[in-house]
């Protein structure tokens, strides 16, 4: 599905990823873990296609398509979807026009036909009684005063109602107690057919009981450094960082 080869990535003129390889196949599960500022977030923003990020060298590719020639919302209307680590309040636009309008984008590229008013109601009410989420959060404007916890569910509500072939979450658990961390979790569970992949940025371990990962990944001066399998987060877990090398101060 994704393959990222030599990747590097400036941010205001700092080099942030340096030659990174990473493939993705149908279906699978990555998770990436790191120390804060070493770059998990500015990867999945080249992925994604932010204007943070300047791409001084490599290829991602999606499907064989090079997304580097695509714009962040052609890259969105392809089928990526990446979830903020900070989501952003857009005071003065409401949620359920945002969500029907990113909705409608990705169908009309798709060469589908965009939902009216009705049908996106319909579409809508279908997921948050399937996924218990108040239909209050609709009217609001986009991420408006939301507590952190809600404004992480908001991103959930974008990913069920979109429906990505491939997801990455940036710190999805951050701030949610354990009963919405289970509700995030069933969200992302029942999307996993086997077909979508998802890349999920986390700092603990908690997360990864919900969501079985294929493969973990350490990233550490602009690089993967580590490459395994669930245990490997249950070693970061318990040793930390340092026991492969991996300091602050490096
Ligand atoms: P992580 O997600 O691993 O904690 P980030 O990818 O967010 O790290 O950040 C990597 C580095 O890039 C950090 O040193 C951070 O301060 C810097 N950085 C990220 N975004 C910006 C920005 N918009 N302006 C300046 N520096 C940035
Ligand atoms: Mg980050």
């Amino acid at each position: 599905m994704l393959e990222i080869k030599n990747l590097s990535v400036n941010i205001k003129d700092k080099t942030i990823l340096q030659d990174l390889n990473l493939t993705i196949k149908d279906g699978e599960v990555h998770v990436l873990m790191g120390l804060n500022g070493t770059g998990k977030s500015t990867l999945v923003k080249a992925i994604s296609g932010h204007f943070d990020c300047e791409v001084t060298q490599g290829s991602i590719q999606y499907n064989k398509k090079e997304l580097l020639k695509l714009d962040a919302s052609q890259r969105a209307n392809e089928g990526i979807f990446m979830s903020f680590q900070n989501p952003v309040e857009i005071p003065g636009v409401n949620n359920n026009y945002f969500l029907k309008s990113a909705l409608n984008e990705k169908r009309q590229y798709q060469k589908q036909t965009p939902l009216n008013a009705a049908e996106f109601i319909k579409y809508i009410k279908e997921i948050t009684s399937k996924y218990n989420i108040d239909n209050a959060i609709l009217k609001r404007d986009v991420n408006d005063g939301f507590s952190g916890g809600e404004k992480k569910r908001n991103e959930i509500l974008q990913l069920l109602t979109l429906k990505p072939d491939f997801i990455m979450l940036d710190e999805i658990d951050s701030g949610l107690d354990i009963d919405a961390l289970k509700i995030v979790a069933n969200s992302v569970n029942s999307l996993l057919d086997g077909k979508r992949s998802l890349l999920m940025i986390t700092h603990y371990e908690r997360l990864l009981d919900f969501i079985k990962p294929d493969f973990v990944h350490i990233l550490s001066g602009g690089k993967i450094i580590k490459t395994g399998d669930y245990s490997l987060a249950l070693e970061i877990e318990k040793n930390g960082y340092e026991a492969f090398g991996v300091s602050h101060d490096s």
